[in-house]
């Protein structure tokens, strides 16, 4: 008995590859080429056995993010931690696998995905109709906003005073973010001010505190912890953008997407999720 299910389970990772593959699985041949793949291809399964996936290395879910953006991911002790690492660890516990984490520039993170480098990109990144080309997006697992930081002397006060007609500021952002788009349509194509990027968002506030910008476009949770270690910032309470978070994945591996996805789904539900963003963001 113990046989047979062993064998079902091997003949239905083979159907599956065969399945992925990019050559039609509809002769011997290509069953044959789809099976010798997968000694080069890795495969896991659900730890119950009821779906099958590939990873990019066996037994492990690589997650590509990065760590310069508190509180979802930071390097603390020489580790990657926070928000986004963990529910990755959660995923990869619920999928039997092991968590690898590469850390890499924010535009790196849907290239890499695309290249097959990585099975799950993890960076507090927003859903866009742009990025939705390149990539599938989970369910979402939170919301960010759009923020504005300035020094706390600053004559800018709302979002409405960059975006007036004949308001010129210089405005920070960090490079191929959401903060980047919106700013770039609004402001730098609009002829009202400057979009000058920074690799990280770190970099931008920098500019801020000495003065080389006007204001930084940012992400709500990691604007709190930038304006939290540097002194004589603030942050405006006008919100610019409202967005949803998820995990990227390839648009070629609808296996591994449905088995992520699912597993997120059951995490957000049984509260997983809520306890994990509960420990790093505290209610005001
Ligand atoms: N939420 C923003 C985006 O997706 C910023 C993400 C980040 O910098 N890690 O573009």
């Amino acid at each position: 008995m113990k046989k047979l299910i062993v064998s079902l389970l091997a003949s239905a990772m083979v159907l599956s590859m065969a399945a992925c593959g990019n050559t039609p699985a509809s002769n011997d041949d290509s069953q044959g080429s789809a099976s010798g793949d997968a000694n080069q291809e890795s495969a896991s399964g659900n730890a119950d056995g009821s779906s099958n996936f590939t990873t990019v290395v066996e037994g492990k879910l690589t997650m590509a993010t990065n760590a310069t953006f508190p509180p979802y991911e930071y390097v603390e002790g020489g580790n990657i931690t926070g928000i986004d690492a963990e529910i990755a660890a959660a995923i990869a516990d619920k999928l039997g696998l092991e968590l690898q984490i590469d850390d890499m520039q924010f535009t790196a993170i849907t290239e890499s995905i695309r290249n097959g480098k990585a099975d799950i990109g993890l960076a507090g990144m927003t859903i866009t109709p742009d990025r939705q080309e390149e990539v599938d997006f989970t369910v979402s697992y939170t919301t960010g906003i759009q923020v504005i930081i300035v020094t706390e002397d600053s004559s800018i006060t709302s979002v409405d005073d960059l975006l007036a007609d004949g308001a010129n500021h210089k405005v920070g952002v960090q490079l191929n973010t959401t903060g980047d788009m919106f700013t770039t349509g609004d402001i730098e194509d609009a002829e009202k001010g400057e979009v000058i990027r920074y690799d990280k968002g770190a970099d931008a506030v920098q500019a801020l505190k000495t003065g080389k910008v006007d204001c930084v476009v940012i992400d709500n949770e990691p604007a709190k912890a930038f304006v939290a270690e540097n002194e004589g910032l603030k942050i405006l309470e006008t919100e610019y953008v409202i967005e949803d978070y998820a995990a990227a994945m390839s648009k070629d591996n609808p296996e591994l997407y449905e088995a992520v996805n699912t597993a997120l789904q059951e995490l957000i539900a049984d509260g997983t999720i809520q306890g994990i963003i509960d420990k790093y963001i505290k209610a005001e």
